[in-house]
Formats: C-alpha cells, sequence, structure tokens
C-alpha cells in the first residue's frame, strides 16, 4: 500500500542505508541554472572554449558514425596517462586518470581513510573532503586557516590524520602555500599528503619536484578549470608507483569515457593555447581586483581563476549577492563559515563579462 507520496507505507529507506551515508548532508554544488541568459561567475568554470586540438580530438574519436561508442573505453586510459606523464616528466606508473578530479578524492578516501583512519583538511577549504570522509566513515580533522591563508604547518603534521588534504592555492580563499611550506609537511606528515592543484596553472604551485623525495605525496589536478573542460569529467592523480596501484584497485574498471580520454590527452599538448586563456584570466582577475578595491572593497590577493571579496559596509556580502541574482548574475557566497561569511567569491570570466560584473555589484554594494 502507497501513502500520497507514492512511498510504500512503513518503509524507511534511510533506515535500511549504511549509518555513514543515513547521517551525511549532500554536497551542495554551484547552482546550474537550465534557463538562458545568465553570467555564472559561482562555479570557476573557463570563459574560453577549449583548444582547437581539443575539439578536433573529441570530433575524431567519435567519428562520423559514432561507431566508437559501441566499445568500451582504455581501461587505463592508457593515451591520456601517457600525455600527463610526458607533461611532467615523470611515468605513466604515476598517473590514476579520474572522471574528474572529483573521482580521484573519492578513491583517496576510499584507499587510505577509515573509521580508524581519520582525515584531514585546512578549514575552510573544499567542503567536499568532508562529505567524502563522512560517507566513507572517516572523521575529519580541520586544521584552522586564517582570511590571509596562514596555517600552523605543524598542526597539520601532527593532526593524527592518515590522509590529509592541502589545497594549494586555497579554496575558497584564492591564496598560494608557499612550496617551502608544502615541503616541510610532506617531510612531517606521517600519513598519505593529498596537494589539491585544482588551480595550481594559475599560479606558480607545483608539488611534482617533491614526488621525488616524497613517496607520501599524491597531487590531484584536474582539466576542469584551466582547461575549459568541467562538461567531460576529467582529472588525474600523480603518486608514487605503489600509492597508484592502490587506487586503481579501488576505481570502476571504465572510470573515464572515451571522449574524456581523448579530449584530456589533447588538452595537455595544446600549451600555448592555454598559456594564452590563463594569462587572459589571471589580467581579468588582476583588473577587477584592482576596480573593486578602488570602492572600498577588501580583496584577497588571489593566485587562482577566482577571488574573495567583501563589499564595504554598510553593504554585506548576502545583500549584494542577492542584488546580482536579481541581475541572472551568479557568484557564491559561503554564509555558514565565519571567515568566509562576510565575502563573495566570484569566478573571473572574460574581460567583458567581468565588465558587466564590476559595474553591477559596485552599483549594488553603493545602495
Ligand atoms: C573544482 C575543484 C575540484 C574538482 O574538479 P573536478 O575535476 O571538476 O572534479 C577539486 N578540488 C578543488 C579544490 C576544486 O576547486
Amino acid at each position: 500500500m502507497n501513502d500520497t507520496s507514492g512511498h510504500a507505507l512503513g518503509f524507511d529507506a534511510g533506515a535500511l542505508a549504511s549509518a555513514a551515508i543515513a547521517s551525511q548532508p549532500a554536497y551542495a554544488p554551484g547552482e546550474q541554472p537550465s534557463d538562458g541568459g545568465w553570467l555564472k561567475l559561482n562555479t570557476n568554470e573557463n570563459p574560453f572554449p577549449p583548444a582547437p586540438a581539443v575539439v578536433e580530438a573529441v570530433r575524431r574519436e567519435l567519428g562520423e558514425t559514432g561507431a566508437s561508442l559501441r566499445l568500451y573505453p582504455s581501461p587505463g586510459s592508457n593515451a591520456l596517462r601517457e600525455a600527463a606523464a610526458r607533461f611532467h616528466g615523470l611515468t605513466p606508473g604515476n598517473v590514476l586518470a579520474g572522471n574528474g578530479s572529483d573521482d580521484v578524492l573519492n578513491l583517496l578516501v576510499r584507499a587510505f581513510s577509515d573509521s580508524s583512519k581519520p582525515c584531514g583538511m585546512l578549514d575552510p577549504s573544499y567542503s567536499l573532503y568532508t562529505v567524502l570522509a563522512g560517507l566513507n566513515g572517516a572523521r575529519m580533522m580541520a586544521v584552522p586557516v586564517d582570511i590571509e591563508g596562514r596555517f600552523d604547518a605543524d598542526a597539520v603534521s601532527g593532526c593524527g590524520a592518515n590522509l590529509f588534504f592541502l589545497t594549494n592555492p586555497n579554496a575558497p580563499l584564492g591564496v598560494a602555500i608557499p612550496q617551502e611550506t608544502v615541503r616541510a609537511i610532506a617531510a612531517r606528515f606521517p600519513g598519505i599528503l593529498v596537494v589539491d592543484e585544482a588551480y595550481a596553472p594559475f599560479s606558480g604551485a607545483d608539488a611534482v619536484p617533491l614526488l621525488r623525495e616524497f613517496p607520501n605525496v599524491v597531487i590531484t589536478r584536474t582539466f576542469s578549470k584551466a582547461y575549459s573542460l568541467a562538461g567531460l569529467r576529467v582529472g588525474y592523480a600523480l603518486g608514487a608507483p605503489e600509492v597508484i596501484a592502490l587506487l586503481d584497485r579501488v576505481r570502476d574498471s571504465y572510470n573515464l569515457d572515451r571522449l574524456a580520454q581523448a579530449a584530456g590527452a589533447a588538452a595537455l599538448g595544446a600549451r600555448d593555447y592555454y598559456a594564452g586563456v590563463i594569462e587572459a584570466i589571471r589580467l581579468a582577475r588582476d583588473q577587477t581586483t584592482d576596480r573593486l578595491r578602488a570602492s572600498g572593497w577588501r580583496v584577497l590577493p588571489s593566485q587562482a581563476n577566482f577571488i574573495l571579496a567583501a563589499p564595504p559596509p554598510p553593504a554585506t556580502a548576502a545583500g549584494v549577492f542577492a542584488a546580482l541574482k536579481s541581475r541572472k548574475i551568479l557568484v557564491r557566497h559561503f554564509p555558514r563559515h565565519p571567515v568566509t561569511a562576510p565575502f563573495l567569491r566570484i569566478s573571473i570570466g572574460s574581460p567583458e563579462e567581468m565588465r558587466r560584473f564590476a559595474t553591477a555589484a559596485l552599483e549594488a554594494a553603493a545602495i
């Protein structure tokens, strides 16, 4: 028998679910509106298209008729792994490809945490880590980071986590961690140190040299931000072959589809194109920063493709967020964390988009 909502009476799916899953709130991604006309500055997507060579590689993979889609993809994403190894001066055994870097983060949590092996992260940083740890029944040790991006490196090494996520540059602060700090943590932290370099192409951050010294370091990279491929879901991990082999045992056997593998490999070959894209985004970021600061906003120095910016009082982040939304401009507000509550996180779009944003934001803050 069913009640009015169509559920069988007396049936409680939550009671049947694993304890970790039943008690875990879902990750809240930024809004993806389905109607047109929005200026989307809320999920750090790239305003420019992927390189022509990437589009060509996807077309080639698809062919005239799409016949290749009948066949399963390379289980190990071999061409992509070889391209990533070449790109970073490593071997394919150092690379694991993921269905977005979120897939890789999930594999890391499953492989290296459980109810007696806690995870750790800087707080605030990427909130997905907390969700993944919770789903796996692992505790999360949070090391506080202040608005300038400062934190106690010894607190990281000594936090008791088995798996620590160090986001560099930090999201949502945008601040980069000096290489010497990353090295010092890698040397002292006894577990797996994940350096999440989702935004590294926009900064000078690069922990790859540390891989030669520290077998406990894993670097994660994504094609979603700097490579304009958020819609295809491609990312990878770099690490010691023993660590990569463990992750390989946890992943789905066909975790990346054919088009994603082809696009990722081609993107790593289009260095000049992406150097231009990254430079344009950095320029638009710095111009937007200057313009907001000139009107009294507090804008943190960013090494990423977004800025964290607080409007001058009496304007509030919530007020400006709502005013922008009424003009179909989406940014992100994280009101529940005291460090981020006064700020808005604004993804960097094209120069024209940023002019439209800044004009609207300055007006909204002046009311
Ligand atoms: C965007 C982001 C990711 C996720 O990248 P995908 O490859 O799209 O899954 C991972 N880590 C951080 C810090 C991010 O901001």
